[in-house]
């Protein structure tokens, strides 16, 4: 169409594209503006960042497989076999053998009838929410739960009501409320909430599903490899196998690799393979991180040591974080936004802090100290905290210089 002369124009020389910088600017001025590190070899308790060696407390990689020898021998082989890329579509442009073996390996680990992968854990939740519902339908969301699953609840167009994390009453109450309105319902939790590390109540959840006609799909992002006897995650931990949910779940985080899945009934597979937009309109996985994937679950199968060595570092920096708090004045340890061990199940745990401006500057002491430990503030969390990851392959003195600083570094400035 040609340009008319009359095309309406602000009165200012302002292109379409200046808001940006502004928006950059209120960012810069809420003191919001992040952007990544740069880190250095592999990926451990113990990486380079920006040229300095720090302890790690701020990684996903549970298990410490990022940089396993066999991970990355098995990526290079599926290289060399199947070259680099998927090429396209799965459904278009075929799938390897070694993405069906990923699969079957994770519903054996689920103890489900099929599992399907997806180029990441984000868009296994975006594509397999808004495939599972639409508009007619209600999805009842925990508070707390991770963005890419309110991403695809809002992206499924189904009326989303929160309920208040982790409280089974307030859930209730809902169901009770809303559920009679709707054709389909669906129940999203994370089973280990991120940014807190306690659990979802699972068996619970279940229960109200059943009576309410309710389907459930539980994040097993942080439980996979972490929790249960088998490493099978949260809903094995918490007596829940066998019953009926939706499982998704990344690769990405104690497997060491990259991709997310969901598992469940052969139906659901087949059904999230005909209907999942984020996975027939994507790029299979690629050759080297399935087969990275697949390598980890083996050693997941074979090596429960390394899930032994994870809980055992977990529960000895809670109890000495539990110990150096009881040693502080109560002045520092009392009220809602005191220094304090936020309740925690899992290998997350979270030191509350008293404000934003504090827990930045603790990060930034740790730092100094040879740390890395994240620093989260609201509003991602509705409470400053420090954040600490547990692994598999941190060492006695880790943890001991870890207590060291903090021991130096609060109250900051004393
Ligand atoms: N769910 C949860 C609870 C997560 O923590 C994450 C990753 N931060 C995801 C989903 C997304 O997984 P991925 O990184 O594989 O996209």
């Amino acid at each position: 169409m040609p340009i008319p002369k009359t095309a309406p124009s602000p009165a200012s020389t302002e292109s379409p594209y200046d808001w940006m910088a502004k928006a950059l600017q209120t960012i810069h001025r809420a003191h919001w503006h992040r952007s990544p590190q740069i880190l250095s070899g592999r990926p451990g308790a113990v990486v380079e960042r920006d040229g300095r060696t720090l302890i790690n407390f701020a990684s996903n990689d549970y298990l410490g497989l990022a940089g396993d020898d066999r991970l990355m021998a098995a990526a290079i082989e599926a290289i060399q076999t199947d070259g680099t890329g998927s090429t396209g579509s799965r459904l278009i442009t075929g799938q390897r053998a070694l993405h069906r073996e990923l699969e079957q390996a994770i519903a054996q680990l689920k103890q489900t009838e099929d599992a399907i992968v997806f180029s990441s854990g984000y868009l296994a939740n975006l594509g397999t929410i808004a495939a599972l519902v639409g508009p007619r339908d209600l999805i009842l969301n925990d508070a707390y739960n991770h963005s890419s699953l309110l991403a695809g609840a809002k992206l499924s167009g189904a009326t989303v009501v929160d309920y208040r994390h982790g409280d089974l009453q307030d859930l209730g109450d809902r169901l009770q409320s809303h559920r009679s309105h709707y054709r389909r319902c669906l129940i999203l939790t994370d089973t280990v909430f991120s940014m807190d590390g306690d659990l979802a109540p699972l068996p619970e959840i279940l229960d109200l599903a059943e009576a309410f006609s309710a389907m459930v799909l539980v994040d097993e992002a942080h439980g996979t490899g972490v929790f249960g006897a088998t490493g099978a995650g949260c809903v094995e931990a918490l007596g829940c196998s066998g019953r009926s949910l939706i499982q998704m779940g990344t690769l990405s985080k104690a497997l060491g690799s990259l991709g997310g899945y969901v598992a469940g009934s052969a139906t659901l597979v087949d059904f999230l393979r005909n209907r999942a937009a984020s996975w027939i309109y994507t790029t299979g996985l690629s050759p080297a991180d399935t087969a990275a994937a697949l390598a980890a679950i083996r050693i997941v199968n074979q090596e429960p040591d390394r899930r032994a060595a994870l809980w055992h570092n977990t529960r000895s920096l809670r109890q000495a974080l539990q110990d150096w708090l009881a040693t502080q004045p109560a002045e520092l340890t009392q009220g809602d936004h005191a220094y304090r061990l936020l309740p925690s199940e899992s290998p997350i745990l979270c030191l509350q802090v008293p404000n934003p401006a504090t827990v930045s500057q603790l990060g930034r002491s740790l730092t100094e100290a040879g740390l890395w430990v994240g620093a989260i503030r609201p509003p991602t969390v509705p409470t400053s905290r420090l954040r600490l990851t547990l692994m598999a392959t941190h060492q006695p003195e880790h943890l001991t210089q870890l207590m060291a600083a903090l021991r130096s570094a609060i109250p900051p400035g004393a």
